[in-house]
């Protein structure tokens, strides 16, 4: 070829007849009449691949593609020539929101010039992209002729724009959409929802003690944990809505066009099971646990900032509540937040001022009624709010550390106490979990054992199952550290955890406590916790250990725990935990045995309430009080002489109606069963599985907004729109009937 020889002869025999002088040079210039050696120019340029041409003609049908493209391709000449140039190149953009050039069909048609347009060979599903350049041509009578142009590929470059974005959007350790996604995926289906009405529910769900297994098994293990648990929730939500992780263990979901709290229950305790499950990471078994917050616009929020706000309240009070739980927002949690806040800055200052003390509760052995061991249980006076229940306190002290102070009070005072008593009566101490497992519990308890000189065999520790979350090497050498000083463990409320029998086998506990939530109920009819409590006191007999039936009430439960084969009981049937004076006075008394006093059967438990709701009938709506709540319906007093069978709506308030029609009705007094059963909130309570739509409230006149708490005018206004009618029942004032104990 003529244009190797241009190249290949440096300063060699003349290819044509320039003249000598600047033979000699070697400089032989190009002009523009010399065509031949510019066509050969042009096929040395087309060979190295840094570019090509292409034309077509006048109806837009490829006339030429540089050879070098073609073999890039891979396709036979033949398939390409004539083909429509805007089929063969598509303009896919990257990013459908980013790229807003015009598509290339529209650029040819309009004969605009193509100045550097990323296009995708739309040959296969191969991932070959060009950037194409082309100028129209027309002849003399203007005349379109067609296109000519230039072409590089610039694959390369595509694939590593891509990669960014990706970094941009995703999370790298999990692939999981990454938090600056999640917030513009939010904002992008609230703002397309809001006109169409839609619903879209977000779950915020975060690991319970993920931390733990990073500190104790090392980040590797950690991030591998994570990986792990993205796997699962994808498993579980699949194409209904996207996850997100928005950094550390904090995990977000968003399902659009959900707003069924039943089934929104559901997938959250699914997710929080499947979680729960144990991991086996770089060899080691590890147990965490999730809590999830659920927030439904446009119920709960509307934008995207007052949504996630809510999520994140549902989220808070999710672990508040114990921690692997779901919680649904409600315009509640707002203040239980502030005072949740409240108690936790009272909290700090609680020890220093002399508000904590401890209450005892007997430990009673099953066969005689002696008592072997008081359990300390915390108890907090409180200036302003009376006396507020660990239960409220002990999981805010979890979570701000002060759980280490308290927990030394408690450890200290309790041995204190203990070492007043006579013989080898012990005491029971509580340790929270995270105390053992962020500080260095076997060294507390020898300064608490030093300072107040109690045998270390009087001291007994009572943990529960979530110790055995995380790293187990460090928890066994905690438990062997214990069990050297002389001090004995007891497994507390067991059954309600993590439940395996199998990690009992290998833990150094005397003592096995059964949750009291197997004791209720257990003496009904039907009902398997006697077999459940049966295999417990085997397996725990099995392994010496003793076992205390807790929470023991009526007669009907002693009876049937201790037929069971419970060594020990606790609960109220024996005492109720009361002051050290009274403990001490006993024993000064002499008094080691105690009697049981209590009902002779447990009453079925009722959840009773005192509660205001309205109630509408026809277009009127009345006011009431709720006394009872089930699912499937509800006790109100407020209205006379209901007739059986008439429907009726309950509004519970936050938009909550339900359904309902009269079963029994006694003077003031009404059974209402509901149309469609209610659902679990998460904690104790119940609510409606859907709500009014602030959509609705707005079509009727009221501004757009999240639900606030309260009755709702749509509701109101039809009764003031037909204030000719008259009501169908007489209201019974309810301040009387309101200041009845529930
Ligand atoms: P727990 O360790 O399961 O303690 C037993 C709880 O059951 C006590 O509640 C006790 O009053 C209650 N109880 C006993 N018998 C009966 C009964 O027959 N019926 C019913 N319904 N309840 C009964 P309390 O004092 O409110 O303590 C709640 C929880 O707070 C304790 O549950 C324990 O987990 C925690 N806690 C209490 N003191 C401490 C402490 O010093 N440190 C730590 N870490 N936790 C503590
Ligand atoms: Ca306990
Ligand atoms: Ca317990």
């Amino acid at each position: 070829m003529a244009i190797k020889g241009l190249f290949s002869r440096k300063g060699g025999q003349p290819a044509d007849g320039f003249g000598a002088s600047d033979e000699q040079k070697g400089l032989r210039p190009i002009d523009k009449r010399d065509a031949e050696r510019r066509l050969a120019l042009l096929d040395s340029f087309e060979e190295s691949g840094i570019g090509w041409f292409w034309a077509t003609d006048g109806l837009g049908r490829l006339i030429y593609l540089s050879e070098h493209a073609i073999h890039q391709i891979g396709v036979e000449h033949g398939t390409l020539m004539g083909k429509g140039v805007a089929t063969l190149f598509s303009t896919d953009p990257l990013d459908e929101a980013e790229d807003k050039r015009r598509p290339l069909g529209f650029l040819l048609s309009a004969r605009n010039t193509i100045a550097d347009l990323p296009v995708r060979v739309a040959i296969d599903d191969r991932e070959v992209w060009w950037s194409i350049t082309g100028k129209p041509q027309f002849d003399a009578q203007g005349e379109f002729l067609g296109y000519r142009g230039s072409a590089k590929d610039i694959s390369a470059e595509i694939v590593r724009q891509r990669d960014a974005a990706r970094l941009a959007q995703y999370d790298s350790l999990t692939g999981l959409s990454n938090r600056h996604r999640m917030t513009s995926r939010l904002t992008a289906t609230l703002t397309a929802y809001r006109s169409a009405k839609r619903s879209c529910a977000l779950l915020m769900m975060d690991l319970d003690r993920f931390k733990h297994v990073n500190d104790t098994l090392g980040h590797p293990a950690g991030d591998e944990l994570l990986r792990q648990v993205a796997q699962r929730l994808q498993t579980i939500v699949g194409k209904r809505g996207e996850i997100g992780r928005l950094g550390g263990d904090e995990f977000q979901v968003i399902l659009p066009d959900m707003d069924d709290r039943g089934q929104l229950g559901e997938l959250a305790g699914r997710l929080i099971q499947m979680v729960s499950q144990p991991y086996s990471v770089e060899g080691s078994r590890a147990i965490i646990g999730a809590s999830v917050g659920i927030a439904i616009a446009p119920y709960d929020g509307l934008e995207t900032d007052d949504l996630v706000s809510s999520a994140d309240l549902a989220l808070y009070a999710a672990k508040g509540g114990g921690r692997g739980q779901f919680r649904f927002y409600s315009a509640e949690l707002k203040d239980g937040a502030r005072l949740r806040k409240q108690i936790e800055e009272d909290l700090r200052d609680a020890l220093h001022r002399d508000e904590m003390s401890l209450r005892f509760q007997p430990i009673v052995r099953a066969s005689d009624g002696l008592v072997t061991c008081f359990e300390a249980l915390l108890d907090w006076h409180h200036p302003d709010r009376g006396r507020i229940r660990p239960d409220l306190f002990i999981p805010i002290a979890e979570e701000t550390s002060i759980i280490n102070d308290l927990g030394e009070w408690a450890m200290r005072k309790a041995c204190s106490c203990a070492s007043e008593w006579p013989g080898d009566l012990r005491v029971a101490v509580n340790v929270s979990a995270i105390q053992f497992t962020t500080s260095d519990v076997p060294a507390m308890v020898q300064r608490a054992l030093a300072a107040t000189g109690l045998d270390p065999a009087r001291l007994e520790i009572e943990l529960t199952e979530s110790v055995f979350m995380g790293d187990q090497q460090s928890v066994q050498d905690t438990f062997l550290r214990l069990k050297k000083i002389g001090v004995r463990l007891a497994l507390d409320d067991f059954g309600t955890g993590y439940s395996s029998l199998s990690y009992l086998r290998h833990a150094p506990f005397d003592k096995i406590k059964i949750d009291r939530s197997f004791v209720r109920g257990a003496a009904e009819k039907g009902n398997n916790n006697p077999a459940i409590i049966k295999a417990i006191v085997s397996l725990a007999e099995a392994l010496n250990m003793e076992t205390v039936s807790e929470g023991v009430e009526a007669m009907d439960e002693l009876e049937l725990v201790t037929g069971l084969g419970t060594s020990h009981v606790q609960g109220y049937i024996y005492s109720q935990p009361t002051a050290h004076e009274n403990v001490l006075e006993r024993l000064a008394r002499g008094e080691m045995l105690y009697d049981a006093v209590g009902p002779a059967y447990h009453r079925a438990d009722r959840r009773s309430t005192y509660r205001k709701v309205g109630v509408i009938h026809e277009d009127h709506r009345y006011d009431a009080v709720m006394r009872n709540l089930s699912r499937t319906g509800a006790r109100i007093e407020g209205l006379l002489n209901v007739p059986l069978g008439t429907p009726l709506v309950v509004d519970f308030g936050e938009g909550q109606l339900a359904v309902a029609t009269v079963r029994r009705s006694e003077g003031h007094v009404q059974g209402l069963e509901f149309e469609t059963p209610l659902v679990s909130d998460g904690a104790d309570g119940l609510c409606t599985r859907h709500r009014v739509s602030p959509y609705s409230l707005a079509a009727a006149g009221m501004p757009l907004a999240a639900l606030p708490p309260g009755y709702y005018p749509l509701v109101q206004s039809a009764s003031d729109s037909s204030a000719s009618s008259r009501p169908a029942f007489m209201q019974v004032d309810l301040s009387h009937h309101g200041s009845r104990s529930a």
